[in-house]
């Protein structure tokens, strides 16, 4: 049994910006073999939900509408480190293409929907850290599928 940070939107919770959430069924069938500890890094930070959209651009975090929110999401990216450790987390699934979550390919800061290399802002800091991050898309190389 492992123990997996799993990001809530995959899990049912509607906290995406426009205030849905996208349930993944794999996703949340490992809560059956393993503990799944969810958390939503930018809501953790204080934004609200919904939200104006954001993306990663440079070393900074902006709005559609050009407010800075690199503090929030740096922030949500602390809270759940912080939670990760406590739970002594080795493994994430974090939610494609989100940057905050996304893990290899994110969006690439001009909203329309075009992707870049790179990892959201909390997927980051979790390898910084040592935990092996994933997505929801990686199912095929999930090492505790097995576990
Ligand atoms: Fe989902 Fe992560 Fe965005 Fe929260 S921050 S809505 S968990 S992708």
């Amino acid at each position: 049994m492992a123990k997996i940070i799993v990001s809530n939107c995959l899990l049912g919770a509607k906290c995406r910006y426009k205030g849905d959430s996208c349930r993944n069924e794999a996703v949340c069938a490992l809560a059956k073999k393993h503990t799944i500890i969810g958390v939503c890094p930018e809501q953790m930070g204080g934004l609200p939900t919904p939200r104006v959209p954001s993306e990663r651009v440079g070393d900074r975090v902006l709005s559609q509408e050009g407010v800075d929110v690199t503090g929030e999401y740096k922030k949500g990216a602390e809270s759940a480190l912080l939670i990760a450790k406590l739970n002594r987390a080795k493994y994430a699934v974090l939610k494609a293409k989100s940057p905050s979550c996304g893990c290899g390919r994110i969006y690439d800061g001009s909203f329309t929907g075009e992707l870049k290399g790179g990892d959201g802002v909390t997927a980051e800091l979790f390898k910084e850290n040592g935990i092996k991050v994933f997505t929801e898309e990686d199912e095929d190389i999930w090492p505790f599928k097995t576990e």
